[in-house]
């Protein structure tokens, strides 16, 4: 039961049609396999795994263990990679459920085979240059292929992670692309059975498509956000945003000149004004540094005034309202959107943050 009229809208269509224009994009061969760590960028997981998997998206990525569960737990039965790091100790029940781990570490394999029973899958994760995870030198390859050499270990794919694909220079992108081509070259002697290359993310699949390998890891561009500035004042095609965050005015009063708004009084009425109180706040994930941005009201913007409290805020309102009002604080409302590229820009930080930021008691409601 809802009681809040306070809502994450996300709009599987919109990630559908994302995942179809980034595949019109690519080689035919190169799959897609769809990021949905962080509850799915704060849009929800699982809903947004089942959305992806139905528009062609034939794998999904997380980044712990936890997470590949849920997916698991909520019946879907793809393949699931868990891109970030994994306790050996639990690669058993990796194995169990059928969860592909990532591996970089001799130790790990050692510590792994001691809890696996038949086989587990890995991808192999290489360090081009994000500096992060991953075997960093064809020498280190060379060694870690003959220790993952056991019938324990199925070696499913091979990957590695850009540090910046989402810029105007591209020089650094091509020297970890160059290093990955090397570091590979062993594993390609090694196997002659079809593993799964992938280097790519949103940004490198987006501004590269001919240079991706069997599957890009889609993640930030299939929720219709860009990965940069850059790319969102550059975009090779349109996204479409999936998330809107909606909710409505609970009080609307006049005040005169001199009044305070919320705590630490940092601003007062400068004549006659309507103040409108909003049943959200920082314990949504509504952040104290939206003071001053604004929000869409009958699709005009009207700025959010003093200080963002836990559960509420206030907003100057151009005139009265009745109760109830809707209030958009990110999304489309008549002629006028408010973009989670913007608010970031406000917030001093990057659209992935400001949605995973917003918090489980925000309901999620899903339209397709
Ligand atoms: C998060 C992540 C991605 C997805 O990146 P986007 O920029 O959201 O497309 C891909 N690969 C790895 C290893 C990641 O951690």
């Amino acid at each position: 039961m809802q009681y809040r009229n306070a809502q994450v809208i996300v709009d599987l269509h919109a990630i559908k049609e994302n995942i179809q224009l980034l595949k019109s994009q690519l080689p035919r061969k190169t799959e897609i396999f769809a990021v949905v760590k962080a509850d799915g960028y704060g849009h929800g997981s699982v809903e947004v795994a089942q959305a992806a998997l139905a528009a062609g998206a034939s794998a999904l990525c997380v980044a712990i263990l936890e997470e590949a569960i849920i997916l698991r737990e909520a019946g879907i039965d793809a393949p699931i990679l868990v891109m970030g790091y994994t306790d050996p100790a639990f690669s058993g029940e990796a194995e169990k459920l059928d969860i592909q781990l990532t591996a970089f570490q001799l130790d790990w394999l050692e510590e792994a085979k001691r809890h696996i029973t038949q086989q587990l899958s890995l991808h192999m994760k290489l360090d081009t240059g994000m500096g992060r995870l991953g075997l960093r030198t064809v020498e280190d390859v060379s060694v870690f292929l003959d220790a993952v050499d056991d019938p324990l270990f199925n070696v499913a794919g091979v990957f590695t992670h850009f540090a910046q694909a989402d810029a105007a220079d591209d020089a650094y992108y091509r020297y970890q692309e160059a290093h990955y081509r090397e570091l590979i070259q062993p594993i390609k002697q090694r196997y002659q059975q079809s593993i799964i290359y992938h280097t790519g993310n949103s940004a490198a699949s987006m501004q590269f498509p001919s240079d991706m390998y069997d599957a890009v890891r889609f993640g930030i561009g299939m929720y219709g956000l860009y990965p940069s500035i850059y790319l969102r004042d550059h975009p090779p095609f349109e996204l479409k945003p999936a998330l809107s965050l909606t909710t409505q005015l609970v009080h609307v009063k006049q005040l005169p000149q001199g009044e305070m708004i919320s705590y630490g009084l940092t601003y007062e009425t400068k004549a006659d004004e309507w103040i409108g109180t909003i049943p959200i706040g920082y314990g949504d994930g509504i952040q104290r540094r939206f003071q001053n941005f604004d929000v869409l009201i009958d699709g005009k913007r009207m700025p959010i005034v003093g200080r963002v409290c836990m559960d509420q805020c206030m907003v100057k309102l151009d005139r009265a309202y009745p109760v109830g009002t809707k209030v958009t604080f990110i999304g489309l409302d008549k002629e006028d959107r408010i973009t989670l590229e913007e608010v970031a820009e406000h917030l001093g930080t990057i659209n992935y943050e400001v949605s995973c930021l917003l918090t489980a008691r925000l309901p999620r409601r899903y339209h397709n």
